[in-house]
């Protein structure tokens, strides 16, 4: 292998501020909350102070969207509705540099991934859902399906401006007005986001951007004037807003966790199989919630692939976020850190074989080495748990019903990949895996047209696609 010259791009691009305010009723405003310091994972410097709703806030912005839901957008055809969304599809690829820049300081993923997926991905979902806006007559949901109201919509750190794409686009196509939480170590591309919205003449009130902890989503997604919540985040938090939400009659959607099955049968192209479950597993340092964290391989291909597998990742460069070379980036905090390394140290106290990449890490910022376990058996907390890290836990199987058993014996179903050359096969095993998403000879593909969503402990309702119109519409 030959080294690279580094080749960052300027942080610069990124026009950090050194504050942000939340975004109310159309206007930039001080939060009554305590204000946070978010963090650049990568070097452990605070990139800029960030107003938080209080729970008066909360209760303003509810009220700014129910004003708009019910004397502008709610009542606005349907063909007005789009041309707004196309607007920001448009601004956002604009301003896409931009974007890409401010996301990789902010979360620490490679630049490589923030500027050739998150930004593009998170554009295309308005792009796509502005279609939709003027024929919803048409999508088999009723002759004239209606909106629901407002959305109070709570998202994570993983994909802080793609995972905002995906709950606010459907909203506005569908006649809804949004009040949305970013998470906390993440609230900066959501901000910029809501600049767009205002450049875009958005009509006040439409969207409102509400950074703050948990305690502010737990407000939100709590408070009276909210007709419809849209949590995107981990099993336990959604299993506490299920509970609290109980018997109250709000439409509710829940993504949550996943413990990905990535199943490869002796007859694959172990070499492209090889670019799929790194892909898999080490996209976003594995901070995905439909990564290929349990690869299951036929046993008698297994030393092959795990010696082929140990060879590619060695070649993976781990460092800065904003260099075009780096293939994984920073831990997104120190908080994830522990518990990524921890749950190592389980897997090591049960038995299990672990192998480090030798690449060299970088003395500051949060990183964690790729990691891949062997001889991992089901019972093991690195097989049930999600690590949401760059960890792989490797499973050996004979048949593909042994496949099957062991794919399905987890809580989660979010997704699954299937490995092999044989079309019949991919068929069989898609019909019988239980995830919301199955790849076949590819992982981690994302479309605005292909609805995403979980089985079981993953959560309920999909995103995406026709049948992710559904969430946001009386039906
Ligand atoms: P998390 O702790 O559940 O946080 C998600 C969001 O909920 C954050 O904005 C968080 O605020 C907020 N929150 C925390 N407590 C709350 C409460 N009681 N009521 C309302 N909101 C509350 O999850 P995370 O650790 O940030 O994210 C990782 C998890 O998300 C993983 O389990 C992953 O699998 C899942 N995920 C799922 C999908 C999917 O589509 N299925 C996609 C991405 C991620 P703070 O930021 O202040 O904590
Ligand atoms: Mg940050």
């Amino acid at each position: 292998m030959w080294e690279y010259a580094p080749a960052p791009e300027s942080r610069d691009i990124a026009n950090l501020k050194p504050s942000y305010r939340m975004f109310v009723d159309g206007e930039f405003v001080e939060g009554a909350g305590e204000p946070l310091k978010t963090v650049n994972p990568a070097t452990e410097e605070v990139l800029a102070e960030v107003s938080t709703a209080s729970k008066d806030d909360v209760d303003r912005a509810v009220r700014a969207a129910r004003r708009a839901y019910e004397r502008v957008w709610g009542r606005m055809p349907g063909a007005e509705r789009a041309k707004y969304i196309y607007r920001i599809a448009r601004m956002m690829a604009e301003r896409a540099r931009e974007l890409a820049v401010l996301e990789s300081l902010d979360n620490g993923k490679p630049i490589r991934e923030s500027r050739d997926v998150d930004v593009p991905t998170a554009s295309a979902h308005f792009f796509y859902h502005a279609g939709w806006a003027d024929k919803l007559a048409y999508a088999g949901l009723g002759p004239d399906p209606k909106p629901l109201g407002v959305a109070g919509q709570v998202i994570p750190w993983n994909f802080p401006l793609l995972m905002a794409a995906w709950k606010i686009a459907p909203a506005l196509a569908c006649g809804n007005t949004v009040v949305l939480k970013p998470a906390e170590t993440t609230p900066l591309t959501a901000l910029v986001l809501a600049e767009i919205v205002q450049q875009a003449e958005l009509p006040p009130g439409v969207v409102n951007i509400l950074p703050g902890a948990g305690d502010v989503g737990a407000e939100l997604v709590s408070h009276a004037g909210v007709d419809k919540v849209a949590f995107t985040g981990s099993t336990e938090v959604g299993k506490l807003i299920q509970r609290s939400l109980a018997g109250r009659g709000k439409k509710l959607t829940l993504e949550l966790g996943g413990k990905a099955a990535n199943v490869v049968f002796d007859d694959a192209p172990l070499d492209q199989a090889v670019e799929g479950i790194v892909n898999g597993i080490f996209f976003n340092q594995g901070h995905v919630c439909c990564a290929g964290s349990r690869l299951l391989v036929q046993e008698s291909v297994a030393d092959e692939l795990i010696e082929k597998l140990h060879a590619r990742i060695s070649t993976l460069r781990i460092g800065d976020p904003l260099d075009k070379n780096t293939d994984v980036g920073a831990i997104n905090s120190r908080e994830q850190l522990t518990r990524i390394t921890s749950l190592v140290e389980a897997g090591e106290q049960e038995g299990a074989e672990k192998w480090v990449s030798p690449c060299p890490l970088p003395d500051k910022g949060f990183f964690f080495a790729p990691t891949v376990f062997s001889g991992v058996s089901q019972a093991m907390r690195i097989a049930r748990e999600e690590i949401f890290g760059p960890v792989l836990s490797v499973l050996t199987f004979r048949t593909p019903d042994e496949a099957v058993a062991k794919a399905n014996n987890t809580p989660y179903g979010l997704s699954a990949g299937i490995w092999t050359e044989k079309g019949s096969r991919i068929l069989w095993m898609a019909d019988k895996l239980r995830a919301g998403v199955v790849w076949a000879n590819t992982f981690n593909r994302f479309d605005p047209t292909a609805p995403f969503g979980g089985y079981q402990e993953s959560g309920f309702g999909r995103e995406g696609g026709r049948a992710g119109l559904e969430a946001y519409l009386d039906v």
